[in-house]
């Protein structure tokens, strides 16, 4: 198995390095940037399996490089790493695309289970043990298609010409659990035990936040949605 490639985008040398070393030594291949503008490029050209992602750095500040890298198309998990713990910088983090977020001080063990889960998370490619057997490998509805094989979304556009709707790997995943249980009502809990796989954090916040920005990318009318809709008082379910 060859080991996965994280790339760590910290400006503070010590914590880097301290963090790289430890990383390497659980097997992971770091690759290291120190200012937002290098972490960018680096993530835009693709290779890695995670981004680490500090908010305060020189040249760009994360939340600006998460914002642009998922426009850009960059799909690649984002956890985002930073010494303010305020719930608006983390609303924030995960508008703009990130995955999940960790505040400094970490302990290192919860940052490495924080990378296992994402990048347990992000193997979309292969069918989940839940997945029903002969289940299709792509699903339309409206003008989105979600093809289950490549975990990409797409948008057909005037003409039949698709173009590429940008998702992180976590709207991804609750897009695709909300498309194989359509028509059942979820809880927000179950969506974070089903989506998110473990019960520390996020919050139940977290899913609506999450489901707001998907509801951006795939709803004709993201203020009134069709799809993705709210079942008041209980939850979420996907009409499709
Ligand atoms: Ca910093």
């Amino acid at each position: 198995m060859t080991s996965r490639r994280l790339l760590l985008v910290e400006d503070e040398p010590s914590l880097a390095r301290t963090l790289g070393d430890r990383l390497a030594a659980e097997g992971y291949e770091v690759e290291v940037a120190g200012d937002g503008p290098s972490g960018q490029q680096l993530a835009a050209d693709g290779g890695f399996d995670l981004v680490l992602l500090d908010v305060n750095l020189p040249g760009k500040n994360g939340f600006d490089v998460c914002r642009d890298l998922r426009q850009g198309g960059t799909s690649t998990p984002i956890l985002m790493l930073t010494a303010r713990n305020e719930l608006v910088d983390r609303v924030l983090g995960l508008k703009l695309g990130a995955d999940d977020y960790l505040a400094k001080p970490f302990e290192t063990l919860e940052l490495l289970a924080r990378i296992e889960a994402l990048l347990r998370r992000s193997q979309v490619g292969t069918p989940a043990p839940d997945t029903v057997a002969g289940a299709a490998r792509s699903y339309c509805f409206g003008d989105i298609r979600v093809d289950f094989d490549s975990a990409r979304v797409w948008r057909k556009g005037d003409g039949g010409a698709e173009s590429e709707v940008a998702c992180s790997a976590l709207e991804y995943r609750l897009l695709r659990f909300l498309i194989e249980h359509r028509g059942q009502v979820h809880d927000r809990d179950r969506l974070l035990d089903e989506v998110w796989g473990y019960d520390a954090t996020p919050t139940t916040r977290t899913v609506d936040v999450h489901v707001s920005s998907l509801r951006q990318k795939v709803e004709p009318n993201p203020g009134r949605p069709e799809f993705i809709v709210t079942v008041h008082g209980l939850g979420y379910r996907f009409d499709g």
